[in-house]
């Protein structure tokens, strides 16, 4: 991490030593949801809910901070695909079902794995946590 916040690797390109680097590119095992050319989502290793899912963009981005207008239609596309991938994964429809979607971000924002996601929730309550 430099003094601005942005990793040190040219835009687009895996990071050194970051997971969901590892993960998009499958040198670490994840168990798959969703993929396609420039996003994944996968079960979190570490369920708060019945339904808890990833959805990384495969690039490296560290955190919502490092986001810049060229995003836009890649944020648009990750909000979107949330509730589709939330129902198929079983979460009950609005408006007695649902789904929370979390993006951590900082340290103080609860940021563990710094590339950028967006956590799914859902299913019947009560959650582990949430
Ligand atoms: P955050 O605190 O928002 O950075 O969340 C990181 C999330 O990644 C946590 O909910 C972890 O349980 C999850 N996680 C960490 N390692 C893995 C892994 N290898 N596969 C899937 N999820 C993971
Ligand atoms: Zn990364």
């Amino acid at each position: 991490m430099n003094s601005t916040g942005s990793h040190t690797h040219a835009p687009g390109t895996a990071a050194d030593n970051c997971l969901f680097c590892k993960i998009a590119i499958g040198k670490i095992p994840s168990r798959k949801v969703y993929e396609d050319g420039e996003l994944l989502a996968f079960h979190d290793i570490s369920p708060w809910a019945p339904v808890h899912f990833l959805i990384i963009p495969k690039a490296h981005i560290a955190s919502m901070a490092q986001l810049g207008p060229e995003h836009q239609s890649l944020l648009g596309r990750m909000m979107l695909l949330a509730p589709r991938l939330a129902l198929e994964q079983g979460c009950r429809p609005y408006p007695d079902g649902g789904y929370r979607i979390v993006t951590n971000t900082g340290a103080e924002g609860g940021q563990e794995v710094h590339h950028l996601h967006i956590h799914v929730m859902g299913g019947p309550r009560p959650w582990l946590r949430g």
